[in-house]
């Protein structure tokens, strides 16, 4: 298990590095920021998901003058797993807010299943996708409506199911009033780790379409992220997946990675197609396995000319 676990710390250490040397952007996904100006057509339908297919046509976007996604053209097939990678700043967050409809692009156009996002209602964009992260909030409640929380019909055979899922029914159980314990705010404190898992039973129970998974760099032991590694496998599988990865495993498997650089999709294609490729993706790479001990010069001096 160690052999498996550790790759997976270093990897993001050097994408860490890369951050703390380079970057000027905090990282934070910011999904209870105040979005920006969308407009509804109050006729507009519902998003249709079918296949769970993702395209993003040429998109250009800025959250003022300047742009921070340059002419961004991908797609993804229904049930892919497509990893973003990219020192912070890229704008890996940015193109998960625009396919959670929380800005519009500027030019161009992000669609699901051929529907152009802007076409439809953002609620019916909102309720097709799950999103977890580290920083999962956890409101004053008990275990149970936090796992519920925004499934309303849920039963409590399908809120433990999720938790079972999550690799989480047995760390709840063992607290003071089991699915009953108060967290959040002034409740009982829960580890990051544990939280994490409560994400996961939460997106387990909202059985989204899609998922977009925000991997940050976390300080929970090895025995908790392979649990965290396993609950996130079962979660993924058979599912359209959107990774800002650290792990080495979801970059690995991934069906796709997209490299990100200063708002442009620099490298694309799978972890082998990427290391042939010997540019900034092999080189992070590189890194990370002990072959060579920083990053070349070019891409060092890429990033500082951001
Ligand atoms: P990444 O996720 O790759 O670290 P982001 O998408 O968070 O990159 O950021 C891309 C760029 O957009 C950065 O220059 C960042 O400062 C800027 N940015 C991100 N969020 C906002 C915001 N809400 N308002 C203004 N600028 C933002």
């Amino acid at each position: 298990t160690q052999r498996f676990v550790w790759p997976m710390a270093q990897f993001g250490q050097v994408i860490n590095m890369y951050q703390r040397a380079y970057a000027s952007a905090e990282r934070v996904f910011g999904l209870m920021e105040t979005p920006g100006r969308l407009e509804e057509a109050t006729d507009a339908p519902a998003l249709s998901v079918t296949d769970g297919a993702v395209a993003y046509d040429d998109v250009t976007f800025g959250y003022g003058e300047d742009p921070v996604l340059d002419d961004v053209s991908f797609e993804v097939a229904g049930g892919d797993t497509v990893a973003l990678v990219g020192p912070t700043g890229a704008g890996k967050s940015t193109v998960m807010k625009l396919l959670l409809r929380m800005y519009d692009p500027d030019d161009g156009a992000v669609r699901i299943d051929g529907q152009d996002l802007q076409d439809v209602q953002i609620t019916s964009v909102r309720r097709a996708i799950g999103y977890v992260s580290q920083e999962t909030f956890l409101f004053y409640g008990s275990v149970r409506d936090n796992i519920a929380y925004g499934t309303f019909d849920a039963s409590d055979d399908e809120i433990r199911r999720a938790a079972e899922a999550a690799e989480a029914d047995q760390f709840i159980r063992n607290l003071p009033d089991g699915y009953e314990t108060m967290v959040g705010e002034r409740g009982v404190k829960l580890s990051g780790g544990q939280r994490q898992r409560i994400a996961i039973a939460r997106a387990m129970l909202k059985d989204p379409d899609i998922l977009v998974l925000d991997e940050a760099t976390s300080d929970v032991d090895t025995e908790t992220e392979m649990l965290i590694q396993r609950s996130l496998d079962e979660l993924t599988a058979d599912r359209t997946t959107f990774a800002i990865a650290h792990r080495l495993s979801t970059i690995k498997d991934a069906d796709t990675i997209l490299v990100l650089e200063d708002g442009r999709v620099v490298e694309r294609g799978s972890h082998d197609d990427l290391l042939a490729r010997d540019g900034l993706y092999a080189n992070l790479w590189a890194v990370q396995a002990g072959e060579i001990d920083e990053l070349p010069e070019e891409f060092v001096r890429r990033a500082i000319q951001r």
